[in-house]
């Protein structure tokens, strides 16, 4: 008499065979078997999620880029391996997404605080040629890289302008062609970094401040819009930029205050006047940067 187990695993066996064997009949399928070094017996005990590789093998064969993926995760392709006498499935990156991970490396350079994500691919390549008032900018930023290969430590922008002429852009576009190059930059949208500086106090302030203070270049973005403090003055942007200015370290600014405007709406804070304290930090911004205007027309949709 036979064992109850060893039928029920006998008639097991037989259906994996079957299914296998079914499976086997797509030719497709049967040429993609054939292609991975697992032998029968193990491959039959895995034919549906085979199949599933399979047709993730297949989308990806006919595929023209990440925009078109097929798979279920997107970029990837649920592949088999075999690990000892059974195999693992796992999804591994095709080759646009290895691509474009490649491609993406230079991000790992890039610290942005409260800045659109988008920031990190503003591209020098791609800044607009058809407006005059960008050659100048143009013309520095090639001297700025070529300066900063060398080893110097040229000062930053202090770029002012109309809104959305694209001052934030062309920073930014500069900033990612030197994360390229593996040189690391903090890009902080500066009205939003001093409110959430404000609410870190118990938690990571420290941390939040030496980056910013210490990145090896930063830009501090639409300067002037935040709401003035005393604090913020004298304890945040007064510090970082004289750290900066010792360490020749270079900072960029936008705004769309000049620096005369600038230095009237550090005067007068929540807590009054101090005419002197407004000018100590316009001369520290003057002694990091070049001033040059973007005027042009409004490019935000
Ligand atoms: P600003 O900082 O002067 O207010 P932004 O840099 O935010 O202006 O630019 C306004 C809009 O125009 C943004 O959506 C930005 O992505 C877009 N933009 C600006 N310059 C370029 C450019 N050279 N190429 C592509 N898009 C740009
Ligand atoms: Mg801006």
């Amino acid at each position: 008499m036979k064992n109850i187990n060893e039928v029920i695993d006998k008639d097991n066996k037989l259906d994996l065979v079957h299914s296998f064997q079914d499976a086997c009949s797509d030719k497709e399928f049967y040429n993609y078997l054939k292609t991975l070094p697992i032998s029968e017996d193990i491959l039959m005990k895995y034919t549906s999620s085979l199949q599933d590789a399979f047709k993730e093998s297949k989308n990806c064969h006919y595929c023209r880029g990440l925009n078109h993926c097929k798979n279920r995760v997107v970029g990837y392709c649920y592949t088999p391996e075999k690990n000892n006498n059974t195999i693992i499935f796992s999804y591994v990156a095709c080759k646009h997404e290895q691509k474009r991970l490649k491609d993406d490396a230079y991000k790992d350079n890039l610290e942005l605080f409260d800045m659109p994500e988008e920031i990190a691919n503003a591209n020098l390549q791609e800044v607009y040629t058809d407006d005059k008032a960008r050659i100048p900018i143009i013309h520095y930023f090639k001297e700025f890289m070529e300066k900063y290969q060398k080893g110097e430590k040229p000062k930053g922008l202090y770029l002012t302008g109309s809104f959305g002429s694209g001052k934030t852009y062309l920073i930014a576009a500069l900033l990612n062609e030197m994360a390229k190059k593996k040189v690391a930059s903090a890009l902080v949208y500066y009205p939003e970094f001093l409110r959430s500086l404000k609410s870190s106090f118990q938690t990571d302030y420290n941390e939040r401040f030496d980056y910013i203070k210490k990145s090896p270049l930063l830009l501090l973005d639409d300067i002037g819009a935040e709401n003035e403090s005393a604090w913020s003055r004298d304890e945040v942007l007064g510090p970082i930029l004289q750290y900066r200015m010792q360490n020749h370290l270079p900072t960029f600014f936008t705004s769309n205050l000049n620096l005369k405007e600038l230095e009237t709406i550090f005067a007068t804070t929540s807590s009054g006047v101090d005419k002197v304290k407004a000018r100590r930090i316009i001369e520290r911004i003057k002694q990091l940067t070049i001033p040059m205007e973007l005027i042009g027309k409004n490019r935000r949709n």
